[in-house]
């Protein structure tokens, strides 16, 4: 049978596309360090004392320090010191402010 022009056109790009997206390899959805959210994150930058470099974290707003807390988060141990007055003020978590708890 003999195809149209335009419809053979058409077939081989539509197998043109199909043969390129089955090679694409979506990359993961950047999500939250605490959790698995992946929408309205925002970058944050602290100090690991161990390795001794600045890392750059994704927290997500319930995991984001409140606005007062920012100034005094400097490091790995004071954001999880921020991430848990902020949990206990809100009563979403229920562990104790302990320093064990970081
Ligand atoms: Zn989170």
């Amino acid at each position: 049978m003999l195809l149209h022009p335009r419809v053979a056109l058409e077939r081989a790009r539509v197998q043109r596309l199909r043969s390129r997206a089955g090679s694409v390899e979506l990359a993961p959805a950047p999500s939250c360090c605490m959790c698995q959210r992946s929408t309205s994150l925002c970058p944050w930058l602290v100090l690991d004392d161990q390795v001794g470099a600045v890392c750059s974290l994704l927290l997500c707003p319930k995991h984001k320090p409140l606005l007062h807390q920012q100034n005094s988060v400097y490091n790995i141990q004071t954001l999880g010191f921020a991430m848990l007055h902020k949990l206990n003020r809100y009563r979403v978590s229920a562990l104790e402010i302990k320093p064990e708890n970081l």
